[in-house]
């Protein structure tokens, strides 16, 4: 039989999907369908961080069973551990959630089994449980070759007043370190030369298993990673005296995703952030004192209840002080079952689009100056494309491109940047 899988949302959620996908694999019964049209079985790993991403789950199923009546259309990941019985309404045939992907295996199994009625469905969403343990997952490889993502962390003890993640995903659990250490070392000895780790809250990483994120980057360069990134991470979490070990460990990538979330201190305290603007300053800058070159990229979520003009005027004045290499910007989403959602003064839709677009409009040329602070620089590119026009990644995570006629596809070479594309999305460069 034939499986594909489609994935929403983030770095966390593409491990898994890849591990389900060595999960099904190994059974020898299934094997990967190209597209969904000829699948089997289709899995959907949803995501529930916004309102959006879910209309984008329910939609989507509803064009996949259009195109293929016939497919077992499963439903897993974030979505049905809120919607819970709600999700059988999208026409999925199985609805399971975030925990146990086996028994993703075993459901596809039982409903394959035997005779079915074609409106039987399979609901099967385990809770999640204080004290529940880390789930090992391992994909064999990623198809790009270059990148792979390390899940090494899940769930959230934050409970930030606008999200849903705690709820959907657990409490705190950690990989083991030895685990870290083998997975890292058998997606090495597959070909790929850098280790992105992922999780729900990576800087929380270790505080159940008596460990930190040094513990875990260390492990990765011990399993003979070349490179090392840090998925997003709350920096307020990751103490000063992390940051000098980290800056101690050369292949670590100084590129950080660290979510600013607001500029204004009276939101930061609505939204239970953790920090307040000068305390995340204080963390930016000691980032950029310890790290040479370093870039930095940033999540901010505008419209949040109760935000006045004053407030956004002050994340507009904040982001543009800090000089991010990107911000993406969120119109605040309303997830039912979190405090902000009751909050009052609703900020209306219409409102909340305004202050995307001058964000947008007031971070446009961030990227394109960080760009042109690179030129004259040697920086090591990891290359994710072959000849001609060969594009990889820098370290801080710049994207960098060479003419060259040699296939130099997941090779990590040295380049002079000489100058930035006519788009401001690209630093140009020679191979030395
Ligand atoms: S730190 Fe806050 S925003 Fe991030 S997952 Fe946890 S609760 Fe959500």
């Amino acid at each position: 039989m034939k499986f594909f899988i489609y994935t929403f949302g983030c770095k966390t959620n593409t491990y898994e999907s890849e591990a389900l996908s060595r999960i099904l694999s190994e059974t020898g019964r299934f094997s990967e369908a190209e597209s969904y049209i000829e699948a089997d079985v289709i899995i959907v790993n949803s995501c529930i961080v916004t309102e959006e991403s879910e209309k984008k789950a329910r939609k989507l199923i509803r064009r996949m069973r259009r195109e293929n009546e016939k497919a077992c259309i499963v439903l897993c990941g974030c979505m049905p551990q809120i919607k819970k019985e709600k999700c059988l309404d999208t026409g999925a045939d199985i609805v399971c959630g975030n925990t146990d992907r086996t028994k993703t295996l075993a459901l596809i199994e039982e409903y394959f089994a035997g005779e079915k009625d074609p409106s039987d469905r399979i609901f099967d969403v385990l809770p999640h449980s204080p004290g529940e343990g880390f789930e090992l997952l391992a994909p064999k490889h990623y198809r790009n070759l270059t990148r792979a993502n390390l899940k090494i962390e899940d769930g959230c003890d934050c409970f930030c007043s606008y999200c849903v993640i705690p709820f959907a995903r657990g409490r705190v659990r950690s990989m083991p370190v030895d685990k870290v250490f083998s997975v890292a070392k058998d997606l090495v000895l597959s070909g790929h030369r850098e280790i992105v780790l992922t999780g729900i809250n990576i800087g929380a990483y270790g505080k159940d298993i008596g460990a930190d994120i040094y513990d875990a980057v260390k492990a990765v360069v011990d399993a003979g990673a070349e490179r090392v990134r840090l998925g997003s991470v709350e920096i307020d979490l990751v103490s000063d005296e992390t940051i000098e070990e980290l800056a101690g460990i050369p292949e670590l990538c100084p590129h950080f995703h660290t979510s600013l979330q607001s500029g204004s201190d009276r939101m930061l305290k609505k939204m239970l952030r953790r920090y307040d603007s000068a305390e995340y300053r204080r963390k930016i800058e000691l980032l950029r004192d310890k790290f040479a070159n370093a870039s930095v990229t940033t999540d901010v979520i505008v419209g949040f209840p109760g935000e006045t003009e004053e407030d956004f005027l002050e994340t507009v004045k904040f982001v543009k002080e800090v000089g991010f290499f990107r911000v993406h910007v969120f119109p605040y989403s309303r997830r039912p079952g979190t405090a902000a959602d009751k909050y009052p003064d609703q900020i209306p839709v219409e409102e909340k689009k305004r202050r995307v677009k001058i964000i947008e409009e007031t971070t446009k040329g961030l990227k394109a100056s960080f760009l042109l602070s690179q030129i004259g620089k040697t920086v090591n590119v990891l290359f994710e494309s072959e000849g001609g026009i060969a594009k990889g990644h820098a370290e801080n995570y710049v994207e960098v491109a060479v003419r060259t006629d040699e296939n130099v596809k997941n090779r990590l070479l040295p380049v002079k940047i000489s100058g930035v594309s006519g788009d401001g999305e690209t630093a140009l460069g020679v191979l030395l």
